[in-house]
């Protein structure tokens, strides 16, 4: 049966909580930040009032558009806590008028044209699972423009070429990741990108917004595994060389990887591949505390044993998702290969592992996490509809700095829960992302929700948090993306000449401003 999208949050309408899963949040959250834990409603499509569509769709594109009431709804924003929040509040305001459903290149640079005489926006979307305001046209942006339109590059969803022997294969920017690991897996292959996201996240998306997968140290975002691109923008079709390095010059595929949406649309990308892992171990150790975890993940990180996954969770982290008793910081550490056994390399990791102090635990705490955090994105829907505030932030820093940063994050965030939930909440701290010169700490926050008030009061600890990050030495993303959610700090992150630089291209690339104006770049 193929379920159904769900157009207010994320995944499968079809696999939101159950009403035993509603029951466990709910004795949680009443417990916890004294939330009074009755279930939101959410929309129904009938219900939804949409903005009258501004535009028609031109004859030319009829076959491969649609402005349904549910299409329209589904393409309007992405899946951060505040885009949930205000589609559960039924606001679809700022829904495109319509959405096109490219089967080719060729559909797009007319689409494109089409756009551009019109004075349209368009907004390219693969998976819709942006969570920094990626795919909405804030208030303001869209009055400069006759319309929006969304285009949905799910019908480009087929792997084209697979090269075994270079171990590469091209694909179409709209396939989502189980496509891909399915016709890969046939083959042997994997491309071993797993953001968790994975499900319903695009090849395209992934590179537009330099994503990172779940594998916690080696190759983490996806830009290490892109050989070249294939792109489509106002100015024309062009692809990247093949290549497995070159050193000439600036890299044109860097020019897109992040760029968003806003210079052009990646219509295919040859990708390095992998054997599938057939030798794999993992366990977990138990910390007294969160930073001699950190210490052990560190030196794991540095000894180039090169553990395929090393993830820290501090003790609040482990017990809100079932790996641990709130007592202990809890690392789980894998090892793999498709060639060779792996046990060496685990023996020495549990070595490191229990100098810092670690006590190791066994496999328990990873396959718990593992399946909490698959499981995590409904949830946290969930959590919102019983009036709590749900989301997170992530950042990365050096190891140099991670001590003060952790603690200047923590305290401020608590003062802001402090400040705007009366104290009824909490941070947790995880590194899902572990680098010989830093890691990339990533935050979730739960507080109490004071109805028709939640996205300000997010809105408040967000800013305190992104001020700490900028402050003490972070970046405003590891992998979340700059959208227009972090536009700001993003700016304030890179040199003034080198932004220059990007509104250059900007102008360049998409001369009239169509492409998904407002993201990243602002002009
Ligand atoms: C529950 C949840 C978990 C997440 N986990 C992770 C994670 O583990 N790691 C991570 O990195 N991110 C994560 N994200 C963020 C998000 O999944 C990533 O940013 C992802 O890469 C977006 O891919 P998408 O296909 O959904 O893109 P969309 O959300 O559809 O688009 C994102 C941006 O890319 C542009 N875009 C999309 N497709 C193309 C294309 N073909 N060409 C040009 N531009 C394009 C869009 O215009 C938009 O600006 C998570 C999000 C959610 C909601």
């Amino acid at each position: 049966m193929n379920k159904a999208r769900n157009f207010w949050g994320w995944g499968n309408i079809e696999d939101i909580s159950n009403p035993n899963e509603v029951d466990l949040l709910r004795s949680l959250v009443t417990n916890t930040f004294s939330v009074e834990g009755s279930l939101m409603p959410y929309p129904n499509i009938d219900d939804i009032v949409l903005p009258e569509n501004s535009l028609k769709i031109p004859n030319a594109l009829e076959s491969i558009s649609t402005d349904s009431k549910y299409e329209r709804a589904l393409h309007t924003r992405g899946r951060s806590f505040i885009d949930v929040t205000r589609s559960l509040s039924g606001d679809f305001a700022s829904a495109p008028d319509f959405v096109i459903y490219p089967e080719n290149e060729n559909d797009i640079l007319f689409a494109m044209d089409w756009c551009a005489e019109r004075n349209c926006a368009l907004v390219p979307f693969g998976g819709g699972s942006s969570v920094v305001g990626g795919l909405e046209l804030k208030l303001g942006e869209r009055e400069r423009f006759e319309g929006v339109v969304s285009l949905d590059l799910g019908k480009m969803n087929s792997m084209l070429e697979l090269d075994k022997t270079s171990r590469t294969g091209q694909f179409q920017g709209g396939m989502l990741g189980p496509k891909i690991e399915d016709d890969l897996r046939r083959n042997g292959l994997t491309l071993r990108h797993f953001p968790q996201s994975f499900e319903f996240s695009s090849l395209g998306g992934w590179i537009a917004t330099r994503a990172g997968g779940h594998f916690a140290t080696g190759i983490t975002h996806i830009d290490d595994l892109v050989e070249s691109i294939q792109v489509v923008s106002p100015i024309g079709i062009y692809e990247t060389r093949s290549l497995p390095a070159s050193g000439a010059g600036p890299d044109p595929n860097r020019l897109f990887m992040g760029s968003e949406g806003s210079l052009g649309v990646i219509t295919s990308a040859w990708m390095r591949l992998q054997d599938r892992p057939i030798y794999k171990v993992s366990y977990s150790a138990l910390f007294d505390s969160f930073k001699s975890g950190v210490d052990a993940a560190r030196e794991l990180v540095q000894s180039g044993l090169a553990p395929s996954n090393c993830r820290l969770l501090d003790p609040l982290e482990a017990f809100i998702n079932g790996a641990g008793n709130g007592a202990k910081a809890v690392l789980i550490v894998g090892f793999e290969s498709g060639d060779h056994s792996v046990e060496h390399l685990e023996r020495r990791s549990i070595e490191i592992v229990k100098q810092n102090g670690g006590e190791i635990s066994g496999k328990k705490e990873g396959e718990t996490w593992k399946s909490s955090f698959i499981r995590a994105p409904y949830i946290r829907d969930t959590l919102i509809r019983l009036g709590v505030i749900a989301e997170t932030f992530e950042t990365a820093v050096k190891w140099n700095k991670f001590d003060e940063f952790h603690n200047a994050i923590i305290d401020n965030v608590t003062k802001g829960i402090e400040k705007v939930a009366e104290g009824k909440g909490l941070v947790t701290c995880r590194l899902t992302h572990l680098y010989p010169d830093g890691s990339a700490p990533y935050f979730t926050v739960l507080a109490k929700a004071r109805p028709g008030s939640e996205i300000s009061q997010w809105m408040e600890i967000k800013e305190l948090a992104s001020q700490t990050i900028l402050d003490n030495g972070g970046t405003i993303t590891h992998h979340h993306a700059v959208g227009r959610d972090h536009q700001k700090w993003y700016k304030s992150e890179i040199p003034e000449h080198i932004y220059k630089g990007f509104e250059a291209l900007k102008h360049h690339f998409d001369p009239h401003g169509i492409l998904n104006p407002g993201a990243v770049i602002n002009l």
